[in-house]
């Protein structure tokens, strides 16, 4: 963290590199703890049945003692750890409100991963790494709040405090109050969104009133005998004007709606979504 805040205010890329890369390993390693404290089953991908069940006990009585041979195993990488995408939706599902914070973020955070091969042509890149250092500090934040990662794990300092808490947000209001009057100057790099309609809204830009696209997600709840469908707004993009809205944050500041409901959808979100739910009227007759 001391040489991300050393080198904000130069314009060195490859120290901007340098400090994404290391906010990646951070991050990944955050979202390994989270799905490893639910259940170490669900980091190794495909342990034997002996070693899932030696865990599932040891989760009961809190004590293991690692087989040699297992253990060597897991050091030679013998198993497969739980993908970075896997985490990241098992961290979303087990904290809804920060999926709708938080989503764009780790979308950004896998395009970065998947450019990292040309790196050299990734524009913003000081940017990308301000987001991605809020990310963390955001992240470190919420999980000791939380009880899941101890206190003593990551200790805030003041320029941490001052970033998360003042520069980065009033950076964002900032830009967004700039952004409203002249889109086309205050671009950000936009998160890349999964190609599916339930990822899309259609809904009025707040700047030249054409209409705009929001993305998110959709999900059901259910409330007594009733479901609902929602679709959580989390970015905006204007193809009219350009404007370009990064976060739940940045909705909020431009004044713009964030959560619709889709429930007269349901039929055809549940239509959609048939493979998840088990149907045996459906499978092939033996
Ligand atoms: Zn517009």
């Amino acid at each position: 963290m001391e040489a991300f805040h050393a080198g904000r205010n130069n314009n060195n890329q490859e120290q901007h590199t340098a400090a994404c890369d290391c906010f990646v390993r951070t991050l990944k390693g955050l979202i390994n703890y989270v799905a490893c404290q639910k259940s170490p089953l669900l980091v190794f991908g495909n342990l034997t049945v002996e070693w899932r069940l030696a865990m599932a006990q040891s989760d009961l009585k809190g004590n293991l003692t690692v087989p040699r041979e297992e253990e060597l195993k897991m050091q030679a990488n013998h198993y497969s750890y739980i993908t970075l995408d896997e985490g990241i939706r098992l961290f979303e599902n087990m904290h809804p409100p920060k999926k709708h914070e938080l989503k764009p973020y780790w979308q950004l955070l896998k395009t970065y991963q998947n450019q990292s091969k040309d790196r050299q042509n990734f524009q913003h890149s000081a940017t990308i790494r301000d987001k991605l250092s809020f990310l963390t500090l955001d992240m470190l934040t919420f999980l000791i709040d939380e009880g899941i990662l101890p206190p003593n794990s990551y200790q805030l300092t003041d320029q941490d405090q001052q970033f998360l808490r003042n520069e980065y947000p009033e950076q964002r209001v900032k830009r967004v109050e700039q952004a409203l009057q002249n889109p086309e100057k205050y671009p950000v790099p936009f998160p890349v969104w999964p190609r599916d309609s339930w990822n899309i809204y259609h809904h009025q830009c707040p700047s030249c009133h054409s209409q705009a696209q929001l993305y998110g997600f959709t999900g059901i709840e259910v409330e007594g005998k009733q479901d609902f469908l929602t679709f959580y707004a989390c970015s905006l993009a204007c193809e009219h004007c350009q404007l370009r809205l990064w976060d739940l944050s940045e909705l909020l500041i431009a004044g713009c709606a964030n959560v619709f409901d889709l429930s007269h959808q349901l039929d055809q979100w549940l239509n959609d979504h048939r493979l998840f739910i088990p149907d045996n009227s459906t499978m092939p007759a033996k």
